[in-house]
């Protein structure tokens, strides 16, 4: 037992139990945080935090870190993934698992989630997940153009049939959540779709992308998984797709649903080039729809790599790779992914535009609790710039001045020059902490309070807050000290982070079928636990989450 450490006097924002900067000491002992103990009681550690700024651990939760896409954009883009992926202006970082686990840990991270794990690649994505060091890893599952739900609701077998089947897939997969992507638009696009509406049914199935949808978030709903249905709505990247967002929010009924990187669902086909901000009335709908939380996946100038499920629309904009390179896959008829590199440029019309609608929607959401703090990394920018991000929000003379040094048409026509808000330290700590692990069910993080995790993260105070954030001055890992002014101490094996386990139906006896009949890849090597105890990448601690039925209580 390594005794009770505490953590003295700095400033802590713990927005789960409304601590906004106040001085306060932390106890940790055995790698949970514990109340304050009497004053007999002896103190193994003590740090010195004063003046310096405390939050817990941070939470991603949609970034690209492991899985078949990932490795797809390693082998075509080799040239990009030295300079531009993990790269800081301290030094250079590889593409690799371990750097993804030590760059995020430098920032204060320490769980990510992996947005868009296909079932049949669950076991790779587990693998990769398993060697990246440091941080907590889990997954949402990727439903939705799949033949065998299309066949299920093809054949009008009834939503219990798809609770069984969505049920199936999280276990198997051990997936944390469940993500649609466009929804049937994979399939759709394998008989020549090249774009599928709201309302438009997938060829051969005769099902609409809604029905899809609305299936699916139902299943999340009824089978009490905490965080909502992660939606990738229609339409992606094209001017005018705020009227299918819109439509969307709708389409959710009331129940509980995630937007993610709505930055890029946020496009008006109105002026002059025809493609404005729709950020005001997309903020406008989410600040009136309580059911609704989203992520932005904000752009930032550069060079990086789109990486997408979206398979329709990475075909349909394969023509901007940049470098000129891209890849289209389909894997076991479940759906697959797209990849193009791209580059990010200040002088672009378009580009600058997405740059400041991220922003227009993180600042005019009013409730810091419903809007997170993503890039869609590497989808918007790599994770590693992150710190730049924070600085845009907190601080309006900075946002202000880059906006000046950007394509002036678009610069004019954004709302930005008009909105002053600035995030608060407090805020911060919501949309990257309190927020994300509250929405994902991660009841042990995220907050500072007696029995969480001891994931902390302290930085220290500076004018530029790209750099404060960049490096931060401790982060304890379950209470051990892996970051120390930014440079890594150890690199402890993150935990892997799932659901509890769901009640058994016969559905597997129809899988096994299916799976005989169809797949290549046999049943008992798609279910990740086959290899959870005899396969030594595998070997790490696996926590499974209660659920939960804040959800369900929306069905009833
Ligand atoms: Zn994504």
């Amino acid at each position: 037992m390594a005794g009770i450490t505490r953590l003295k006097g700095g400033r802590v924002y713990d927005p789960e139990h409304g601590i906004d900067g106040e001085v306060r000491d932390i106890y940790f002992c055995d790698g949970v945080i514990i109340a304050a103990p009497d004053q007999q009681t002896r103190i193994a550690r003590e740090i010195d935090l004063t003046g310096k700024v405390v939050m817990a651990g941070a939470v991603d939760i949609h970034s690209h870190i492991a899985g078949g896409n990932v490795n797809t954009s390693r082998l075509i883009t080799p040239d990009l993934r030295r300079e531009h992926m993990m790269s800081t202006a301290r030094r250079p970082g590889k593409w690799s698992a371990r750097d993804t686990g030590r760059r995020y840990a430098q920032m204060g991270y320490t769980t990510v989630v992996e947005p868009a794990v296909l079932p049949s690649n669950a076991l790779h994505a587990h693998m990769e997940m398993a060697d990246i060091p440091i941080i907590d890893t889990a997954g949402l599952a990727v439903l939705g153009s799949d033949d065998f739900l299309l066949r299920l609701l093809r054949d009008k077998r009834g939503q219990q049939a798809v609770d069984d089947y969505v049920a199936w897939t999280l276990d198997a997969t051990r997936c944390l959540g469940l993500k649609v992507i466009n929804a049937g638009g994979a399939s759709a696009f394998k008989f020549n779709a090249r774009s599928l509406q709201l309302d438009e049914e997938v060829p051969y199935y005769g099902v609409s992308s809604r029905a899809i949808l609305n299936a699916l978030q139902m299943a999340v709903c009824k089978l009490n998984v905490p965080h909502p249905l992660h939606v990738h709505c229609n339409n992606l990247g094209l001017p005018g797709n705020v009227a299918t967002t819109l439509a969307t929010i709708e389409a959710a009924n009331g129940l509980p649903m995630h937007l993610t990187h709505i930055q890029f669902h946020s496009y008006s086909d109105e002026g002059k080039h025809g493609f404005c901000s729709g950020a005001a009335r997309i903020a406008e709908a989410i600040n009136a729809a309580s059911n609704i939380t989203a992520d932005v996946g904000q752009v930032l100038f550069g060079q990086t790599v789109t990486i997408s499920g979206d398979v329709m629309r990475q075909y349909n904009a394969r023509a901007v790779a940049s470098p000129s390179k891209w890849v289209v896959s389909d894997i076991e008829s479940e759906g697959g992914g797209g990849v193009i590199p791209y580059a990010y440029k200040g002088a672009n019309f378009i580009n600058t535009l997405q740059w400041a609608i991220g922003l227009e929607l993180f600042l005019l959401v009013d409730d810091p609790w419903r809007i997170f703090f993503t890039t869609d990394s590497p989808n918007g920018a790599p994770f590693t710039r992150y710190p730049e991000l924070v600085h845009l929000l907190m601080d309006a003379d900075y946002r202000m001045s880059v906006l000046s040094s950007l394509n002036p048409e678009a610069a004019e026509l954004s709302l930005l020059k008009d909105i002053k808000r600035e995030y608060s330290l407090y805020d911060l700590a919501i949309t990257t902490r309190a927020a994300a692990a509250r929405s994902m069910g991660l009841t042990d993080r995220g907050h500072l309070g007696v029995g969480a995790i001891a994931d902390i993260a302290v930085y220290s105070p500076q004018d530029d807050l790209t750099k404060m954030f960049a490096r931060c001055a401790w982060l304890f890992k379950n209470g051990e000290a892996v970051v120390r002014d930014g440079e890594i101490l150890s690199e402890p094996k993150g935990k892997m982070l799932s659901l509890t386990d769901f009640e058994r139906t016969g559905i597997e006896q129809e899988l096994q079928k299916y799976f005989d009949q169809y797949f290549t890849l046999k049943l008992k090597h798609f279910k990740v636990s086959t290899f959870l105890n005899s396969d030594p990448v595998m070997q790490r601690a696996d926590q499974r989450f209660e659920l939960s039925d804040s959800n369900r209580s929306h069905v009833n």
